[in-house]
């Protein structure tokens, strides 16, 4: 399977390259350079397998540069650091089908992803003797999922900037809290986009990136996103009573990541009938779905931190797909957005869009109403995020398909918002019990890039 790239740009790469590559070289995203289909002999046979199985069986498709049995040993130790033998397993409540996606170290639905990324980082270093550093900002979720899946790894550094005192409490904790030697948090006097930009500098600065192997662990890379794919299977076998069944999908959505994982499976013959793509107050992807207007909006924050995001990273991919894939195409309309923060679209491309998508936003009220509601009517407590989804996929009850909401983060990552809403706080689950009496190591800096590249060229490897 080789990869290339939205914009057409690069040759086509092996696997193992595009992991390495993370942002393809010219800008655009990587993608396999065809979706494998599976027939319906195929996913009877995947039906009953357990996670790490299937896991394996999907990630094999798109990964034949790593031996079988090395593979396997990545996949079975990366999902070996969740508290829950099912990895994602699925509850039934109040006619909705709940994914929990949150059984990993810092539980949210990164880790199903990053634990995976941080051993295929330390494999294909260990292969090619060399060393990363990488760096990062957080607004929450990533810093910590990130952490957890490089934690003590070898010839990997890792260097995240968080604004300090703007996460919530648990979040910085989860970073601080890891005291492994190549674990390096930075807390910024400022703002989540001083961080942004200040790892937007480093990475820009080519000769400051090349010296120190700079890496990155955003959404863009392709090995997240393949992660992900998996549990829209083995979801789907849960809940579906025949393989021919058509479902709907409920994602709460952010940089469009793992809702491209879903669309993935889709492409790849997964009988989903749509996506329902739930936004909060921050919802250009749902006016792109339901009005054709993908036009920037300015970011406001929310109870749903991990979801306040304008312009989504993984939204190229879509469009390679939705352009027939075309990169000319797809250059076209980046560079058109990127000089009027709009982009346009035909009759034609907007009835394929509804045809794969469904979409609703929700806002701050609904969000605590549902968490409010669903605690009473059947003591379960949703996290915001998962709320967001939870809300769209009630709303959309008259589809008369079972619908699956993916569950995103564990209702104790924000205990503010749960308390707002029920007035109880979450029972915290025991990896974060008593968190705030562990030890932890932090340095605080300025937003000032110079003081910020100081730090980081002192434990840089
Ligand atoms: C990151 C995140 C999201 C959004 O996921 P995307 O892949 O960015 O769309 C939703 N919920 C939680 C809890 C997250 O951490």
């Amino acid at each position: 399977m080789k990869y290339i790239s939205t914009r057409g740009g690069i040759e086509p790469i092996a696997f193992k390259d595009a992991v390495m590559m993370g942002l393809s070289t010219d800008g655009g995203l990587l993608l396999p350079e065809k979706i494998p289909f599976i027939n319906s002999r195929q996913l009877e046979e995947w039906q009953a397998l357990p996670y790490r199985d299937l896991a394996f069986r999907v990630i094999s498709l798109f990964c034949d540069d790593i031996p079988a049995a090395d593979l396997k040993n990545l996949i079975d130790r990366s999902y070996g650091s969740f508290d829950h033998p099912e990895i994602t397993p699925v509850v039934h409540k109040n006619g909705v089908n709940i994914v929990e996606l949150f059984h990993g170290p810092t539980l949210a639905f990164k880790d199903v992803a990053l634990q995976l990324l941080g051993n295929l980082f330390e494999y294909l270093l260990k292969e090619s003797g060399k060393k990363m550093n990488i760096v990062g900002a957080t607004s929450g979720d990533t810093g910590s999922a990130a952490i957890y899946g490089v934690r003590g790894k070898e010839n990997i550094a890792i260097f995240i900037l968080h604004p300090h005192g703007k996460t919530s409490p648990v979040q910085a904790l989860q970073m601080t809290t890891v005291l492994d030697d190549n674990v390096h948090n930075i807390a910024v006097k400022g703002t989540f986009d001083d961080c942004q930009n200040m790892v937007k500098a480093l990475f820009n600065d080519l000769d400051f990136k090349e010296k120190h192997a700079l890496g990155a662990v955003n959404s863009i890379n392709w090995a997240r996103v393949l992660a992900q794919v998996v549990y829209y299977f083995y979801a789907y076998f849960k809940v579906s009573e025949s393989l021919d069944q058509r479902v709907i999908f409920s994602v709460p959505t952010g940089n469009f990541g793992d809702i491209f994982a879903g669309y993935v499976a889709k492409r790849m013959g997964l009988p989903i009938s749509q996506l329902l793509l739930a936004t909060n107050e921050n919802n250009i992807l749902t006016r792109f779905v339901l009005h054709g207007d993908y036009s920037l909006g300015t970011v406001v924050p929310t109870l749903s931190p991990s979801m306040d995001i304008q312009v989504a990273s993984n939204f190229e991919r879509y469009l390679y797909f939705l352009y027939n894939e075309n990169p000319l195409r797809v250059r076209e309309a980046i560079e058109e957005f990127s000089k009027t923060g709009r982009m346009n679209f035909s009759t034609e491309e907007r009835s394929i869009v509804t045809s794969d998508f469904l979409s609703q936003s929700v806002d701050r009220q609904e969000t605590l109403d549902t968490i409010a509601a669903f605690y009473q009517e059947t003591g379960y407590l949703l996290d915001p995020h998962t709320a967001v989804g939870v809300k769209a996929a009630q709303d959309h009850r008259d589809r008369n398909l079972p619908l699956i909401c993916l569950a995103t983060a564990h209702p104790a990552k924000f205990e503010e918002a749960v308390i707002t809403a029920t007035g109880l706080p979450p029972e915290r689950p025991a990896s974060l019990a008593g968190i705030e009496k562990l030890p932890s190591r932090c340095e605080v800096l300025e937003a000032d890039l110079v003081q910020v590249k100081t730090f980081f060229e002192q434990l840089a490897l």
